[in-house]
């Protein structure tokens, strides 16, 4: 035998037991989206690089360090996509979705960032996202953050997340800041990490969310974004807490929120949580009023957010959220004999047109009956149908409970489907 192949490091496959979960959470990511009238959008997975270059910033880890790019056979450059949003402001000025419209959108798929492999963090990993163009006020940005907190209530995991918030301000009020703070990090070189001190030149207010607590003490007596927000997006962010208030959705004021992508401006959120280890950030978003006119559209607000699907599943896993998922399979289709096979087939068909949704298995491969019975078993079905010469002489069937003590009944063809819809219901 040759030597196996190997999926790429960090690139999972997602195995049955697994992709149920995966189904139900993308359900009411989907629903949820769709609550309040957003609609899909797919967009390939690879784009001109150039895209991201510039709708995310040359200095940002992404685009510095983790991109997927390479030559096609045309000697373009090609990246896979890292994220979504640049590829959906993309798309919407490439078709005309941006103009002089507003317009909700959601997408959901795999991402490619060339990261350590870890718990919470792969190299192809999967993000649900949502967007919205065209609205300048905060009503909109409170939208956003309030359907997500109902994603939340809807996984049952609303307590387990808390929402961090911050503004960013104008990008003239940012840059003021950043002069500030690059002021400050200068005076205080010293006490600064290599990694801080990088960042100091190339992106300083990623200096603030550095993991290292020396830094963070450094931190405490630095400028403060807050004390630098412009009148009008104090006002801007003052509107969007009130509005979260309204909505009873609790939040963390964190000035230290600045995120890792360059479009930001206003507002930022992040949700977090304490159950992933390192991981914690479930769901980013906030405010990128300057992107659409960035990628060659015509200026454009908007604001959306991207959460994690990996980070989610593991979060509903941890909090045994996915101990009711039920297997595959309610009923295997047992047959002895030529005839017998025959009537299954056709009686199989029957009940799936007369009970959707019900999961019916047929037993291929021939084999005698306790091999048969074996494999219904393994199926993880509720109740095995078993037909032979003499059921089908009878026009009955036999049916066997594999998981409950009850014996098992002689039932005739026509009571089969309100057996299948009452099993269905539980
Ligand atoms: P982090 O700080 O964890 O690297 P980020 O700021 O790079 O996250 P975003 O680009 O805002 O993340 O992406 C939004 C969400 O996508 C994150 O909050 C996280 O849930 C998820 N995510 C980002 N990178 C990865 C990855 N490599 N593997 C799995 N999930 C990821
Ligand atoms: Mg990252």
């Amino acid at each position: 035998m040759s030597k196996a192949i190997q999926a790429i490091r960090g690139m999972n496959d997602c195995l049955p037991g697994e992709t149920e979960k995966w189904q139900r959470v993308e359900q009411v990511l989907r629903k949820v989206a769709s609550n309040y009238g957003y609609s899909e959008i797919r967009m390939p997975v690879v784009e001109s690089t150039a895209l991201f270059k510039r709708g995310i910033g040359e200095v940002t880890d992404i685009v510095e360090k983790e991109m997927y790019t390479f030559e096609d056979r045309n000697g373009d450059s090609l990246t896979l996509r890292p994220e979504g949003t640049a590829s959906c402001v993309r798309a919407g000025n490439q078709h005309g979705l941006l103009y002089n419209q507003e317009q909700r959108l959601w997408y959901m798929g795999p991402m490619f960032r060339h990261e350590r492999p870890q718990k919470g963090r792969y190299r192809q990993f999967h993000q649900f996202g949502l967007e919205s163009f065209g609205i300048s006020s905060a009503d909109i940005d409170a939208e956003v953050i309030i359907l997500s907190a109902r994603l939340w209530r809807e996984l049952g995991v609303e307590e387990f997340v808390t929402l961090e918030l911050n503004s960013l301000g104008s990008n003239e009020a940012r840059a003021d800041y950043r002069q500030a703070l690059v002021e400050f990090l200068t005076e205080h070189q010293e006490q600064l990490d290599d990694d801080s001190r990088r960042r100091m030149h190339s992106n300083p207010l990623r200096v603030l969310d550095s993991k290292n607590p020396e830094v963070q003490a450094l931190l405490v007596t630095a400028p403060k974004l807050s004390e630098y927000l412009d009148v009008e997006s104090a006002e801007h962010f003052q509107q969007v807490c009130k509005r979260l208030d309204a909505a009873g959705i609790a939040y963390r004021l964190n000035d230290k929120l600045v995120r890792g992508l360059d479009y930001y401006n206003r507002t930022v959120f992040e949700w977090v949580t304490d159950s992933l280890g390192a991981q914690g950030t479930v769901c980013a978003g906030g405010r990128y009023d300057g992107l659409v006119e960035q990628l060659g559209g015509k200026a454009t607000p908007a604001v959306g957010f991207a959460l994690g699907i990996e980070r989610l599943v593991l979060l509903l896993s941890g909090l045994d959220k996915f101990n009711d998922l039920r297997p595959a399979t309610d009923v295997y289709v047992v047959s002895m004999g030529d005839a017998a096979e025959m009537a299954a087939l056709s009686l199989s068909e029957q009940w799936r047109d007369a009970v959707p949704g019900i999961r019916i298995q047929s037993h291929c491969g021939g084999g005698k009956f306790q091999k048969q019975l074996k494999r219904a078993d393994k199926s993880g079905a509720e109740i095995a149908i078993i037909l032979g010469d003499s059921e089908v002489e009878q026009k009955n069937v036999t049916v066997k409970y594999l998981r409950q003590k009850k014996e098992q009944i002689s039932l005739p063809f026509e009571q089969v489907a309100e057996l299948l819809t009452n099993l269905l219901e539980g």
